[in-house]
């Protein structure tokens, strides 16, 4: 089977396990990352990354967005949808590749900003753990962008997707990588911030596989004790917290929406009543 035949073989077999995004990145999208965070320090035989999504469902954030239960966020949206639905799936499709005769390490999305854990085995190998950067690979993969927010906007769910990743010694055509943009630098994310955590005077750009983004400075300090929807990283104190629930992104989501840009539509608007907030006002004077 040549490599564009296996990856619609592989789309549609991801399609039936329920994974709602599928990318394919060749090795050489990877080749000036470094060690540390390169995906093929831990399968160097590989050839391929393959990138799984599911979507956050809307859903999962409206007791957020209503200030009346955050618990089920951190289930559905969070916790529950890598740990097992999206683990499920991931695993699915590494044992239909395996099946097919094709070795595929499968990923969780460990933050990357951890530093290693372990010393080095070897000369020239990283110290475990190497732990990839999943926004750079979901770009690489060619299924979206990071916006100025600092978070993974893909086109069909804007922010609202959580990856895993597969490594393997399959040859695959990769994907092309998005032209489109779904960012369009409106500045919602920074101004809804009651904290002015995220300041867009000072903008840094970033380059994926030859793919320029314009990111804003964050202070993830200030983000760490926000109460507006951001949930500290569960898996390492440092790492970034998961903005994905807080006041900036879901602004984000309602501007994203009426501006008519995602793929997946609602009946209705997301945002029905006034936002709340806690904290101070630096933005909105
Ligand atoms: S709110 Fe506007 S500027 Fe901020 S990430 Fe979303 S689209 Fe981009
Ligand atoms: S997570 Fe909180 S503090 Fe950080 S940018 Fe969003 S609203 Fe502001």
């Amino acid at each position: 089977m040549n490599t564009q035949n296996f990856k619609q073989t592989i789309e549609q077999a991801a399609k039936k396990i329920g994974i709602d995004l599928i990318g394919f990145a060749s090795k050489k999208r990877f080749e000036n990352v470094d060690a540390q965070h390169n995906p093929f320090s831990i399968f160097p035989e590989g050839k391929t990354v393959i990138m799984v999504g599911k979507r956050i469902c809307r859903g999962t954030l409206r007791g957020i967005e209503e200030g009346t239960n955050f618990g089920d966020y951190n289930r559905f949206g969070k916790n529950w949808l890598e740990d097992e639905f999206l683990a499920v799936a991931c695993y699915d499709l590494v044992s239909f590749l395996e099946d097919n005769g094709w070795e595929a390490c499968p990923l969780f999305p460990n933050p990357s900003e951890l530093g290693p854990q372990g010393v080095s085995v070897a000369d020239g190998r990283p110290a475990p753990n190497v732990y990839p950067d999943f926004d750079y690979a979901a770009v690489a993969c060619g299924l979206g962008e990071i916006g100025l927010n600092g978070i993974f906007l893909s086109q069909k769910f804007g922010p609202r997707q959580r990856f895993h990743m597969i490594i393997t010694d399959a040859e695959i055509e990769e994907s092309p990588l998005f032209e489109g943009t779904v960012c369009d630098a409106c500045g919602k994310c920074a101004s809804s911030c009651p904290l002015g955590a995220i300041d867009v005077k000072n903008t840094k750009e970033i380059d994926i596989c030859g793919k320029k983004m314009t990111v804003a400075d964050i202070n993830y300090d200030i983000c760490r004790s926000c109460e507006n929807g951001a949930c500290p990283s569960r898996l390492a104190k440092n790492a970034n917290p998961d903005r994905i629930a807080a006041l900036c992104n879901r602004t984000c989501i309602c501007h994203l929406e009426e501006t008519d840009i995602l793929d997946n539509k609602f009946e209705n608007t997301f945002r029905q009543r006034e936002e709340w907030s806690v904290g101070e006002s630096k933005n909105r004077g």
